[in-house]
């Protein structure tokens, strides 16, 4: 850190991407204040997968017990038919020896988080209205009225980003599919195995992985012609929409009606930049990816971490560049990545798709450890610098 004057920055947004850049920089010395439109913090969605990358960069940010007392090991990752026949699978621990993934459900995450948020301020119910870049940083002014300046503004305010909008003139888009998720209650007679399990079928996924206290986590997904149509699904049509497997149709069993969540699936094509000047851009604001790899929120965590690194020295004006460095090209492979992974179950015609299962069959265990071990490891940032 150079000089007297501590730097400051302004996060708005305070979702996965917004806290962890909050207790990123503030680990590098900067003064950091939160503001997020919501009047009470509320979880979306049911429960995440984070992988040894962004384990990595939570641990960096000194939340290692805090994340393993909420989590619940993810070894195996595999792919099947709806009846269950495994089509491909691999474990991370193959491929990272010693390593697994995580799954924590988001409220437990979003209050680790929060409590490494320490003493930087969160402002509740401030709706982000203006903002604009001046010679000594960024202006912003919320729709409370309450204006603030800083240094930096960091916009970490999710797919619907306005700041990002208005940079990039980029909007995101509906990825044709959507469905229902849930996180069930305990599911007697299915004790966890570090397992998440995928089943394919023609424009049809269904998903569960272990969580904690013996649950698990769902989802359903099916192709969709317009972002309402997983609003009319039901727990029945998931029920009835194939022979899934004892398994499945427990998990499903074992979830209160006022668990399931609706969801349709929208995306951003790979950034171009992650910012301008003083404002950088973060999370699902800069890359938001669809869910195929898991990976949405565990990039958010990078960012915050790769951000934290480039804001060591204090120098606003070098932050953009070197976080842009660090992160731009990793994040694009990641957009165009978790694209592709909606392929074979979405978007292939019958007789293409059972072509692609085949050479899925064949060529998975091959290419995966190299590609896991590429994807899911975290890059030493602060070498970088
Ligand atoms: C079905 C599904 C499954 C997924 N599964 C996984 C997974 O297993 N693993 C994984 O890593 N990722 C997963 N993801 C992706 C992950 O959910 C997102 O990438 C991640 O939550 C993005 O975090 P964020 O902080 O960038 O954005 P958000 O969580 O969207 O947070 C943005 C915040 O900004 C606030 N905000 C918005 N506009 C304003 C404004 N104008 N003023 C003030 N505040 C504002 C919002 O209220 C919100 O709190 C999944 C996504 C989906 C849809």
């Amino acid at each position: 850190m150079t000089g007297a004057i501590t730097p400051t920055a302004i996060i708005v947004g305070a979702g996965i991407g917004g806290l962890s850049a909050a207790i990123s920089l503030s680990r590098a010395g900067w003064r950091v204040s939160v503001f997020e439109q919501a009047e009470t913090l509320v979880p979306m969605g049911a429960a995440l997968s984070l992988w040894p990358n962004a384990i990595d960069a939570l641990d960096s940010l000194g939340l290692h017990d805090a994340l393993r007392a909420i989590s619940e090991p993810l070894d195996e990752v595999a792919v099947a038919e709806p009846g269950g026949t495994r089509i491909a699978a691999f474990r991370v621990s193959q491929c990272l020896p010693g390593r697994t993934g995580l799954m924590v459900t988001r409220s437990d995450l979003q209050a680790i988080l929060l409590a490494g948020l320490g003493a930087a301020p969160l402002h509740l119910g401030h709706r982000l209205a203006d903002w604009r870049q001046d010679a000594a940083g960024a202006a912003v002014r919320f729709e409370n009225g309450v204006e603030a300046h800083a240094d930096l503004l960091v916009a970490a305010d999710g797919i619907w980003s306005g700041v990002a909008k208005a940079l990039t003139g980029v909007d995101a888009r509906h990825a044709g599919y959507g469905g229902l998720l849930a996180l069930s209650d305990a599911v007697p007679d299915h004790p966890p195995q570090a397992l998440g399990l995928e089943y394919w079928a023609q424009g049809e996924r269904f998903g569960h992985f272990d969580i904690r206290g013996g649950r698990k986590y769902w989802y359903f997904m099916r192709n969709e012609a317009d972002p309402s149509g997983s609003a009319a699904m039901t727990v029945e049509a998931v029920e009835q929409a194939h022979g899934w497997t004892v398994l499945a149709r427990a998990a499903v069993a074992a979830t209160p009606a006022d668990k399931l969540v609706r969801f349709s699936i929208h995306a951003k094509p790979p950034p171009r930049s992650l910012g301008t000047g003083r404002i950088i851009l973060l999370g699902d604001a800069a890359h938001a990816m669809e869910p195929n790899l898991g990976q949405g929120a565990c990039q958010a965590i990078e960012d915050a971490v790769a951000l934290g690194a480039a804001a060591r020295s204090g120098v606003p004006d070098a932050v953009l560049p070197l976080y842009q460095r660090m992160r731009l090209k990793r994040v694009r492979q990641f957009v165009r990545l978790s694209r592709q992974g909606s392929m074979v179950a979405h978007r292939l015609p019958r007789w293409q798709m059972a072509v692609a299962r085949f050479l899925m069959r064949t060529i998975f265990g091959a290419l995966t450890p190299f590609q896991i071990r590429r994807l899911y490891r975290l890059p030493d940032y602060e070498k970088q610098i």
